[in-house]
């Protein structure tokens, strides 16, 4: 059976396709030559559980998408309180590219914006381990497959670096660069050029999601306080001078790169990436934003509207006999948001019930968000289609009433009935 994820992803990308606004960046001559009707979503949950949809194979360069990990590399080496020393971690409110330091102490204004990047950069580096090396090799760990550098990408900004050459100078000038500066942004250049999927991405952004733990290999990338460092700088820089529309109205923590990828991260549940060529003028790709803004939307992402922590929506599973029937029950509880009802979902497609009778007993549910009402009802009809009898034990009506295409409904029960029916 496939899941009602994957259904709702492949919607989005066909509900977006008349969003064609903005146009690749020109800048980097390479990426202008991208195609760009490419798309692609993908979400991870904390359970390591990848849904991917439209060109989910195609591979991309990460470009600012890259920093928030260099910035975690460099807290790994040198401590929150030294990086903080060396980098600032307010919003900029200017381009990603901005010729910005900070007037006093020519400080970069903060990790997400190229100046720290490139930086944040040189701090990661040594004599026996150049940064790209670590960074790629950290890539690797968070995707859990080995990234390669996609060296066209990487030679044509090479080729037409200068603003970024000129930040480095000014750093440098500064005595805020800890590397040469030829050197520094021509690493931090190919650190940008990793090639990689959505699919990669929102592993890496489940990984966030996670308090740093990849949620598939289970190795500890992050420690906790890089992790919540990283994910407040997303949340006030990572969308440049968009931060704040973006933080109040998509509401997770974000970052972009100019090929047009995006990823965001809902902490303690899910990752999500996605990637639209096409970019506005603040180099966040159109089509992109929207799609996150619909992800948030649809699946109730917003940080500030979190609701209580999840639990599993599974509370037991119940092998009875029914009026005479063999009947499978199960036993829902607490909030059903995306992360409890996707467990379910999964649950219910890798154990398929056996039963001809499939109870739903939701009197333990306290809060359900659209996405869960709209997922367990496609969850519903699906079973319906494949033969099953439906029986929703639902007090407060949370599911709504439908027929498939037999013309069979779900069955409604009282508490009471199920009760009496159980014995
Ligand atoms: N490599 C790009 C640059 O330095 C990254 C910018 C971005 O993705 N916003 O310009």
């Amino acid at each position: 059976m496939r899941s009602p994820i994957l259904d709702y992803l492949d919607t989005l990308i066909a509900e977006t396709d008349h969003i064609v606004g903005g146009a690749p960046a020109d800048y980097i001559p390479e990426l202008a030559a991208a195609d760009p009707d490419t798309v692609a979503v993908a979400l991870c949950t904390v359970n390591g559980t990848v849904y991917a949809s439209g060109d989910a194979e195609h591979h991309f360069s990460i470009q600012s998408m890259s920093k928030p990990f260099a910035y975690a590399l460099a807290i790994e080496d040198h401590g929150l309180d030294g990086i903080r020393e060396k980098i600032g971690v307010e919003p900029s409110g200017e381009a990603f590219n901005e010729l910005s330091l900070d007037p006093e102490t020519g400080r970069p204004r903060n990790p997400m914006i190229n100046a720290g990047a490139i930086a944040t950069h040189a701090l990661i580096g040594s004599e026996h381990e150049p940064a790209l090396g670590r960074v790629l090799d950290f890539f690797g760990r968070l995707t859990g497959r080995e990234v390669q550098l996609d060296q066209a990408v990487a030679d044509s900004e090479l080729a037409t670096a200068d603003r970024n050459l000129g930040l480095a100078y000014l750093l440098h000038a500064a005595g805020q660069l800890a590397g040469d500066p030829q050197e520094s942004v021509t690493g931090y250049i190919r650190q940008c050029a990793a090639s990689v999927t959505v699919s990669d991405l929102a592993l890496m952004a489940a990984t966030l999601a996670n308090g740093g733990i990849q949620p598939r290999t289970g190795e500890r990338l992050l420690c906790r306080e890089s992790t919540r460092q990283l994910l407040s700088v997303m949340a006030t820089c990572g969308m440049y001078d968009a931060a704040g529309d973006w933080l109040t109205s998509v509401g997770i923590p974000a970052k972009s790169g100019v090929a047009g990828g995006i990823i965001g991260v809902l902490p303690g549940q899910v990752g999500v990436a996605v990637f639209s060529p096409r970019l506005d003028g603040h180099g966040n790709s159109v089509r992109g934003v929207e799609m996150m803004q619909r992800l948030s939307d649809d699946l109730g992402l917003h940080l500030m509207e979190a609701s209580r922590p999840a639990r599993s929506a599974l509370r037991e599973t119940l092998r009875v006999t029914l009026e005479d029937q063999p009947a499978t029950i199960y036993v829902l509880q607490g909030d059903l948001v995306l992360s409890s009802i996707e467990a379910l979902v999964h649950e219910l497609i890798q154990t398929p019930p056996s039963t001809d009778v499939v109870v739903f007993d939701m009197s333990r549910v306290d809060e359900v968000l659209p996405v869960a009402r709209r997922t367990s009802s496609e969850m519903a009809a699906k079973l319906l289609d494949e033969g099953h009898r439906i029986v929703i034990v639902d007090p407060e009506s949370t599911i709504e009433d439908f027929t498939d295409s037999r013309g069979r409904g779900i069955e409604r029960w009282s508490p009471e009935r199920l009760g009496s029916a159980m014995g």
